[in-house]
């Protein structure tokens, strides 16, 4: 399948993916504008359509900015799991809207998507394993620690976006207030590159191809950073290496084959 990372970091998070015959899509998220998502998608000769599903991780403003507009727009399908929905609408049913459970499999075309519990702090936070072209894809972001749900897939994936989220000696030496500092850090937060690398070093397998980093920090991390601690684990671990990308806070990123 090929993966475009629309937008990734505490700013904003979008993923696209296509099967290799292009005839089917999906969305991971939705924490960009509605304008920013189809001029990203343009770049790639892309656009947003009714077919296209977007599945969302929790209800933070960083995985949901853009979707109230792109699916009215778009009419297109999204899925959540019900706690999710219920922090971001009053309403008991938004036309288009779907649950999915937090272990739930949906499938859309040639994609199979399957939601994973996560810990994380928000409602019923997960994470999502996507099957397509016989490879699979886990999406990993805002994850204060692993859990066993994440543990048991990570040696699975053949690809994988996992959050790359801070820098632990740039966050101590900022400027955050001392309860976002702890916040940040909690086990319900967000992964440092340092536990980044070392689940990638010590759960992921042999058949993990491509790795991409995302969800970073524009106070806590720079890219230099996070590459700089990933390349270290992937140096000391077994297998081949992965190819490796950092996701872009502020562009589109290329066509990345998993
Ligand atoms: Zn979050
Ligand atoms: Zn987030």
């Amino acid at each position: 399948m090929k993966l475009i990372t629309l937008n990734s970091g505490s700013n904003g998070n979008a993923i696209y993916l296509e099967s290799d015959d292009g005839n089917s899509a999906i969305m991971l998220d939705c924490g960009i504008s509605r304008l920013q998502i189809e001029a990203r998608l343009k770049v790639h000769g892309r656009a947003p359509h009714a077919d296209l599903p977007v599945f969302i991780t929790h209800e933070h403003g960083d995985h949901v900015r853009g979707l109230a507009s792109l699916s009215k727009t778009y009419h297109m399908r999204s899925y959540m799991t019900e706690a999710t929905y219920r922090k971001l609408y009053a309403r008991p049913e938004v036309k288009g809207f779907r649950f999915m459970g937090n272990t739930e499999t949906v499938e859309h075309g040639a994609f199979r998507v399957t939601a994973f519990p996560k810990k994380h702090d928000a409602a019923d936070p997960v994470g999502f394993l996507v099957e397509s072209d016989g490879a699979r894809f886990l999406y990993l972001t805002d994850l204060g620690e692993e859990n066993p749900e994440a543990l048991a897939l990570l040696p699975t994936a053949d690809g994988m976006l996992i959050e790359s989220n801070y820098d632990l000696d740039m966050l101590l030496a900022g400027d955050y207030p001392q309860w976002l500092k702890l916040r940040v850090q909690s086990d319900v937060g967000h992964l440092s590159n340092e536990q980044a690398a070392l689940l990638v070093k010590q759960h992921t397998g042999g058949m993990l191809r491509t790795l991409v980093l995302g969800h970073l920090s524009a106070n806590n991390n720079t890219p230099e950073c996070a590459e700089t601690a990933m390349r270290a684990a992937l140096a000391n671990r077994n297998g081949t290496s992965p190819a490796l990308h950092v996701a872009s806070r502020h562009n589109v990123g290329d066509i990345i084959e998993v």
